[in-house]
């Protein structure tokens, strides 16, 4: 796989959805273009080729203000998966995530993985002020940014899109990860496809980031960032007959379920009643596999209740997801003041490994 490489934007290209740029790029393309400040911002879109939110933020930028103007500052682009986005799917079937191939992952030696290391070489060489790499999400997810190091600058470039940041380390080989070596990099995370105030957020995210002299080093408030990190992962007993709303059914979820995403929820909650059927109706493991399920939920009083603090993200009313990935996952926060990092080698906050993996999120 080659990638493609511009000093400028292709006629036409800003006209192009995600679908019709396949017409005009064959596959992975950088784009670099020159503004006043020569230290350039890095946004990657489309590695995931249905996750179309950061290119219609970037073309609707550029349209929009930057078409017959300097740009505040340079910007490198990078166009992912247009191959797949050409069919609107997050990858082909014979293709590799894109975001599972970048240096330090386990596909690091695959052809997308080679093309990274030469993408992670350009970057490098032009030494970005941050990385920036636009996904979005399925079910009712607010929207949020995931960082890979805590460092005050890595939690202040989240900070300009959200104040809900999640921290992980599993999978490897995304873009963030990697290239967290080099510069401060996020994931974000905006939304469900197609959302216009996903795009409107998304610019004025980007808009800030055009306009900054540096992100600032200096500690951050313990209120402006919320971090959470992952903690368990909820299934569905397998042999369960589930539903959603006054349903007669063995576990009847709550109608609304995906409205407690990202939600801080205090022991007690009910996620649905309990009809009898195999027991326990949820299992929850923890980074290590192991079965947490008493720690975070009892079902003796014909209810899922929570017993302790908790934070899910990812619940969904979609079945097919439920059933083969899994309900949710828990979160739960991490007191960064007390835990920032300094050096390369700081310690992670206790009961946080690098090795950290209740599931992987699909970033
Ligand atoms: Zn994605």
């Amino acid at each position: 796989m080659e990638l493609t490489e511009l000093d400028h934007l292709p006629a036409g290209l800003l006209e192009r959805p995600a679908s019709a740029l396949h017409h005009m790029l064959n596959g992975p393309t950088l784009i670099h273009l020159e503004g006043k400040n020569p230290n350039p911002l890095f946004v990657t879109v489309l590695q995931h080729g249905n996750e179309i939110t950061g290119w219609e933020a970037v073309r609707r930028l550029l349209k929009s203000h930057y078409e017959f103007d300097q740009l505040p500052r340079s910007l490198s682009i990078l166009i992912g998966n247009t191959h797949a986005a050409k069919y609107r799917l997050r990858r082909l079937d014979d293709q590799l995530d894109f975001n599972r191939c970048w240096p330090g992952g386990k596909f690091e030696d695959s052809e997308v993985g080679k093309m990274f290391r030469q993408v992670t070489d350009r970057v490098r060489a032009v030494n970005p002020i941050a990385a920036i790499d636009f996904h979005n999400n399925t079910g009712l997810n607010p929207h949020y940014a995931a960082i890979n190091r805590i460092r005050p600058e890595f939690l202040r470039l989240a900070s300009y899109f959200s104040s809900k940041v999640v921290y992980f380390t599993m999978p490897e080989g995304t873009q963030s990860l990697s290239l967290s070596r080099y510069c401060p990099s996020t994931t974000l995370e905006c939304g469900q496809a197609g959302e216009v105030h996903g795009t409107d957020h998304c610019i004025g995210f980007l808009e800030t980031c055009m306009h900054l002299d540096v992100i600032p080093t200096t500690p951050i408030d313990a209120d402006e960032v919320h971090l959470f990190h992952m903690v368990a992962t909820v299934r569905v007993h397998d042999e369960a007959l589930f539903g959603f709303g006054h349903v007669p059914t063995e576990i009847a979820f709550r109608e609304n379920l995906d409205v407690l995403n990202f939600q801080e929820l205090p022991s007690g909650i009910s996620l649905g009643d309990v009809n009898g059927g195999p027991e326990p109706p949820l299992i929850a493991t923890d980074i290590d596999g192991l079965d947490v399920t008493k720690d975070y939920f009892r079902f003796d009083r014909r209810q899922i209740e929570t017993v302790r603090e908790i934070m899910p993200s990812m619940l969904t009313l979609d079945r097919r997801v439920i059933q083969q990935d899994c309900l949710c996952y828990l979160m739960e926060r991490i007191h960064f003041e007390d835990h920032i990092e300094v050096t390369d080698h700081d310690p992670l906050p206790e009961g946080i490994r690098r090795s950290d993996r209740p599931g992987e999120p699909a970033l």
